[in-house]
């Protein structure tokens, strides 16, 4: 390194950000990109012409020699096709060329991606097209484009696109509602993401000797270590030297690429750790976590460590999640869900909180689908994780404040005669706790936020926030719709409105607990409050089309049923892959490097028997053990026949990706589990000198 730099000045370098934008393009087409980027208006073609080139400049000088339109393909992760900027002209020279309309629009060969039957294959066309509101990066010597994936006929065939619609949906719903409010100020209402993203990192020596890991992400096999994370002594821990360094390139790398990963920590789990962003728009968010992710990945190799995202890696300790702070704020410098401090402006923000309330409990089955992967069911509702009913956690200030509005009577824990009222009180403080108050609960409010809790490490954010932001919206039309026609009637605005907000805390307080999460009194109280419990991914799924959700989708205009009905079909169909290659796995594992350990040990038990009676001594115990080790290894094979029959037998149960999946998850599931369990007590009977694979010691300790 010739010269160092300081985080301030190479924070973003690799961007072609607002600031690199008003220094390199005139003034004019400046302002037209500020414009597109603001208000979505499309870009004319001689304007993307000039920006395109200054963008090629830009990147050339940043050492880029190809372009790529970087799009999430329902894949889950981030797809790009490089092109080179290279034109040829005569006589063997070449010029860098990159013209506005290969910025604007480009046309990956779309056919491998899945589409759920979307897009036959023999048509197998799709367009990217540019989002100008992320900005381009250079990332390995590639200009990357941000873009949405469409095909031809219209369809949305990525994660973008919805994210982007369901944005446009709370800007327009929510500005309705803050002219109620009287507010002309605010242009422009946005939603804001800070995504906390959590992790495992190995030694990549073991790595390479676990194909379970290598294949799938997680171990299918393992006995327990002796120690967990019982001690809770590695939570905040002292963080390694080499896991520091991998932390401090990681958060250089990102900071090039405007991320501002702001804190990093070890959590509870042995070899856990945690890395929180700065907040930002919602669609940016979601492509810096992709980016994130992939910089997780490719930057724990550089260390001799493999980064593992899966959200449930090891058996017996914490697995990964991801927390999804979301809010929403104006233009106008307001965050909406944060409590005011003028009666007007509480009024405002109790307004804002319980649309959200009644949204979460009228479209709680989706944000569940949001969480819902085969990784994730490990996690969900397994005392480490959020369990599978959504509920929202308040905490005791607001939820006095709520019951005073519901009820008319004093806030409790104020002076005793005094009823809150809304749009004339203050609103009691209460205090912004940052930290995680509950972490039992799926969504808590933590202040001037909600946090969602419940998805798995490797999802991507986007549908959450699809979901989140549209029955947000939906909730708010509801409440425009009913206050407009009010106020055009003549009726009083407060009073109207603090009908509706006791109307709305009546009929939805259902969905609001305060307690443990964890505990089964929830779970049974949940049922009696008819809170829907899917517990796995499976039961989850098949809500995705349900005619409530299509309606709301469909009438904003984020989602055709099609589209939907395609999205649920390519995660069920994902969730039998996933478990169809697991179990092929575990098959692979315990045919050719379980089995052939164990049989080889209960020989070397065997033959130790049969010296000692040659010697004339008492082999009892020798017997004893070469008879457990032999009980065993019979099993395993057992469960191997059955697993294999099992799994070739799925091929009956193909009427429906539906189908499909239950059958996986009902049959092949649990057959996995039993040979797992076999195995384990295999592993625990057999010295390390003939165990095949590397241990849970090896992969949680030692890095
Ligand atoms: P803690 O780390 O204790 O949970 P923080 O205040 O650091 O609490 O917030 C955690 C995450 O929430 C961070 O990623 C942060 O950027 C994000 N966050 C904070 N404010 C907002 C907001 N207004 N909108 C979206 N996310 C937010
Ligand atoms: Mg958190």
């Amino acid at each position: 390194m010739s010269e160092v730099k300081t985080a301030a000045e190479y924070f973003g370098c690799n961007v072609f950000s607002d600031k690199v934008m008003r220094d390199r393009l005139p003034k004019n087409i400046y302002k037209s990109v500020m414009r597109t980027k603001q208000f979505g208006t499309a870009l004319e073609d001689d304007v993307a012409n000039v920006v395109a080139n200054a963008m090629k400049d830009w990147a050339v000088e940043k050492g880029a020699t190809h372009y790529t339109h970087w799009f999430q393909p329902m894949t889950g992760i981030t797809a790009e096709k490089h092109d080179a900027f290279l034109t040829p002209v005569d006589e063997g020279n070449v010029i860098l060329e990159f013209s506005g309309k290969e910025l604007v629009k480009g046309e990956p060969d779309a056919s491998s991606f899945p589409s759920g039957g979307l897009r036959a294959t023999f048509e197998a066309r799709g367009y990217t097209a540019w989002d100008p509101t992320s900005n381009a990066f250079v990332k390995d010597d590639t200009l990357c484009i941000p873009t949405a994936f469409c095909s031809y006929t219209g369809e949305i065939l990525d994660k973008k696109t919805p994210l982007l619609r369901s944005m446009e949906v709370v800007n327009e719903q929510t500005l309705r509602m803050l002219r109620l409010f009287g507010n002309t100020a605010a242009t422009r209402v946005t939603t804001t993401v800070g995504p906390e993203q959590e992790y495992f990192l190995i030694d990549k020596k073991y790595y390479d000797l676990r194909k379970d890991l290598m294949l799938t992400g997680r171990t299918l096999f393992g006995a327990m270590a002796p120690k967990g994370q019982e001690l809770e002594d590695h939570y905040f821990g002292n963080i390694k030297q080499r896991v520091s360094d991998f932390m401090k390139e990681l958060d250089c790398e990102l900071w090039k690429l405007g991320i501002y990963a702001k804190t990093e920590h070890n959590e509870v789990a042995p070899g856990q750790h945690e890395l929180a962003p700065v907040f930002t728009t919602s669609n940016i968010s979601a492509d810096h976590n992709q980016l994130t992710m992939e910089l997780m990945k490719k930057i724990a190799r550089k260390h001799g460590l493999v980064c593992l995202l899966h959200e449930k890696p090891f058996a017996g300790v914490n697995g990964s999640g991801k927390h999804n702070n979301w809010s929403i704020s104006s233009n106008d410098g307001q965050n909406l869900l944060d409590p005011g401090d003028t009666p007007m402006k509480n009024l405002q923000f109790i307004t804002f909180l319980c649309a959200f309330i009644k949204a979460v409990d009228e479209y709680a089955p989706l944000l569940r689908i949001s969480a819902a992967s085969a990784g994730n069911d490990h996690r969900l509702g397994a005392n480490e994780a959020p369990p599978a009913v959504i509920s929202i956690f308040l905490g005791d200030e607001l939820q006095n404040i709520l019951d005073s509005i519901e009820t008319g009577t004093s806030v409790k824990g104020n002076n005793a005669d005094s009823i809150f009222e809304i749009g004339v009180d203050a609103l009691p403080n209460f205090p912004k706790d940052s930290t995680d108050r509950n972490r039992t609960s799926p969504l808590a409010f933590t202040g001037n936020k909600f946090e969602f809790r419940m998805l798995g490490s490797a999802d991507s954010i986007s549908c959450t926030n699809v979901i989140m932001n549209t029955s947000f919206a939906q909730v708010i039309c509801e409440f425009a719709d009913e206050l407009e026609s009010a106020v055009a009637k003549g009726d009083d605005f407060k009073k109207t409105l603090k009908a509706l907000l006791k109307r709305t805390i009546t009929n939805h307080k259902r969905v609001i607990f305060n307690g443990n999460g964890y505990s089964d009194e929830w779970l049974a109280e949940a049922e009696k409050r008819g809170l829907p419990n899917y517990v796995s991914t499976v039961d989850a799924l098949p809500h995705y089309t349900d005619d409530k959700y299509v309606a709301m989708f469909e009438k904003f205009k984020v989602y055709t049923r099609t589209e939907i009905a395609s999205r649920m079909e390519i995660l069920l169909e994902n969730y039998s892959k996933v478990l169809n290659i697991e179990a092929n796995t575990m098959l692979y594992m315990a045919k050719k490097q379980i089995a052939p350990a164990a049989l080889e040990y209960t020989k070397f038990a065997c033959d130790a028997v049969i010296s000692k009676k040659n010697a004339g001594l008492d082999s009892t115990l020798e017997e004893k053990i070469a008879n457990k080790l032999s009980m065993l290894t019979s099993s395993l094979y057992n469960a191997i026949e059955t697993l294999d029959a099992d799994r070739i037998a799925s091929k009956d149960h193909t009427e429906t990706a539906e189908t499909l999946a239950r059958y996986y998850r009902d049959v092949v599931f649990a057959d996995m589990q039993n040979l797992r369990a076999v195995a384990d007590e295999l592993e625990m009977n057999i010295p390390e000198s003939h165990w095949p694979i590397p241990t849970y010691i090896d992969l949680l300790f030692t890095v």
